[in-house]
């Protein structure tokens, strides 16, 4: 109530009366205080937003100087959320946030302030810190609770988070470095595999910059196509013939030599170049397939796909337009996928790659053994090769005896039950080369019998003249 009063006089000045006059204000009070919440809470989760949670961090942080304590900014994001958004709708989305902030509270004092960022970004604040073994604790209970499955009506979804921390006073002393460090970390945990913690550290700057850098510069690359496709020859086990390549990419970078992929596919995939390059990739493979399929019969192209690529909506509408728009016949080529895709979506995998095979493309699963996959996928899906991993290649020295040379059999002898053709890569000696052939191996590729090769080089070496010695 808003009540103001007058005095009353009469005409000696005396005092007489007071008039007051009361407004009721209580619908303006409403509306204050729906402002109020309106510019500090976040409306989905009601928790504190942004602008609060940054006053209650500097209030913080005066307090924990005056009385000589730490305190840890956590910074979290949620593993998969987008993927949840994707399938099930906003709604799903929503929901799961609201569910997670409670989890979030669950864990924390009273003390502590959790706020939401923004999407799937939430903040901590955990004051009054002597050592740090709170942190770790508190950094080990989220990822606890936050894996555990979260029911969304008829679904259940399983997310997790990554989390990134920051001290005060050791890695910062005000609210903007201390969010950014907590944030590099959080990215450093996710680089690591998800579901897992990671302190800053001095340093990780640097790399993160490093990282943007290349970022750019690879946005860049991509539209002036500084990458250039190298193949690498196969070869029936006796040796007799070339029966196809692998094209592995390069990117030429001014000023930089060349760069392998090992150093910027997972940067392409992060921030999803992997799209537009991969259709490079694609049809840049297409058309130098047609080129040596025409000169050796039964010359087929292994093309790296990358799971992301392979699992976009318009991926089959894009692979059936290049194959029409370069005259290639499927026959060809031949598309190498890794546990990995499984792994991410074992249901559209499978469609992805029947609708795949239905077009008469061969399916390799690369990199086979190093993935966490179970077998029973294996005879589920469209393969007709499995390439044994380098790995278990290049572990075999010279011992027919030795445990490494069992695993080998092992692999190959799978390849065989389940009717595949089976590959062995990155072969690089002889002895390695004579073992393969022991077992029965199919195909071989590897430094021994040659390098990726530049198309124009590998037109010379392999196809001109075509297998000598
Ligand atoms: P990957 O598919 O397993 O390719 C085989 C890698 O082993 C290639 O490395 C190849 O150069 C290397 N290699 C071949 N023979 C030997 C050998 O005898 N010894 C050793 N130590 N290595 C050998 P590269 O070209 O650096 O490619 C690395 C990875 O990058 C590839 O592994 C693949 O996962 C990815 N990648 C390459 N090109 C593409 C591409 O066009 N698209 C996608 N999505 N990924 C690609
Ligand atoms: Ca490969
Ligand atoms: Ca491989």
């Amino acid at each position: 109530m808003l009540l103001s009063i007058n005095a009353v006089t009469d005409k000696r000045g005396r005092l007489t009366h007071y008039v007051a006059i009361s407004t009721d204000i209580s619908h303006q009070k409403q509306t204050e205080q729906e402002l109020k919440q309106l510019a500090y809470y976040d409306v989905l989760t009601s928790l504190p937003n942004r602008s609060l949670f940054k006053d209650r961090f500097e209030h913080e942080i005066c307090l924990a100087q005056r009385n000589n304590t730490r305190l840890a900014l956590f910074f979290l994001d949620l593993d998969h959320f987008k993927s949840v958004n994707d399938t099930l709708g906003h709604w799903a989305g929503d929901c799961l946030l609201q569910i997670i902030a409670t989890r979030i509270q669950s864990c924390l004092r009273k003390t502590d302030t959790v706020a939401r960022m923004g999407g799937d970004e939430f903040t901590i604040i955990l004051p009054g810190l002597i050592g740090i073994t709170d942190a770790t604790e508190l950094a080990r209970n989220l990822i606890g609770v936050m894996t555990k499955p979260v029911q969304i009506k008829d679904y259940t979804v399983f997310v997790g988070v990554s989390i990134g921390i920051a001290i005060f006073p050791d890695d910062g002393n005000d609210f903007y470095t201390l969010t950014k460090h907590a944030d590099t970390a959080m990215y450093a945990a996710k680089a690591k595999g998800r579901g897992l913690f990671q302190y800053y550290e001095a340093g990780m700057n640097e790399a993160a910059h490093q990282r943007l850098l290349l970022e750019n510069a690879l946005r860049l690359a991509i539209e002036q196509e500084e990458f250039q496709l190298y193949y690498q020859p196969k070869f029936d086990s006796a040796l007799n013939r070339i029966t196809g390549a692998e094209a592995l990419i390069r990117w030429r970078r001014p000023g930089f030599g060349i760069i392998p992929p090992d150093r910027f596919i997972a940067i392409a995939e992060e921030t999803a170049l992997i799209i537009p390059l991969g259709q490079w990739i694609l049809k840049t493979a297409c058309l130098q397939a047609k080129v040596w399929a025409n000169q050796l019969t039964g010359f087929r192209l292994a093309i790296n796909l990358s799971p992301l690529q392979l699992l976009a909506d318009d991926f089959i509408a894009v692979l059936d337009c290049i194959l029409a728009e370069t005259g290639t016949n499927p026959e060809w080529i031949e598309l190498e996928v890794t546990e990995g895709l499984v792994m991410l979506d074992i249901e559209k995998a499978t469609e992805r790659l029947q609708q795949i095979r239905e077009r008469g493309i061969h399916i390799a699963m690369d990199d086979f053994g190093t993935g966490y996959s179970s077998l029973s996928y294996l005879q589920k899906l469209p393969i007709q090769t499995l390439k044994i991993d380098k790995s278990f290649v290049q572990a075999y020295i010279d011992d027919p005896a030795s445990n490494e040379a069992a695993f080998i059999k092992t692999i190959i002898s799978l390849g065989q039950v389940l009717n595949m053709k089976v590959v062995a890569e990155g072969v690089e000696t002889e002895s390695q080369l004579a073992l393969l052939q022991s077992y029965g191996c199919d195909e071989i590729q590897g430094y021994y019998l040659s390098p990726p090769l530049p198309a124009d080089e590998f037109q010379r070496r392999w196809i001109d003249h075509g297998v000598v010695e």
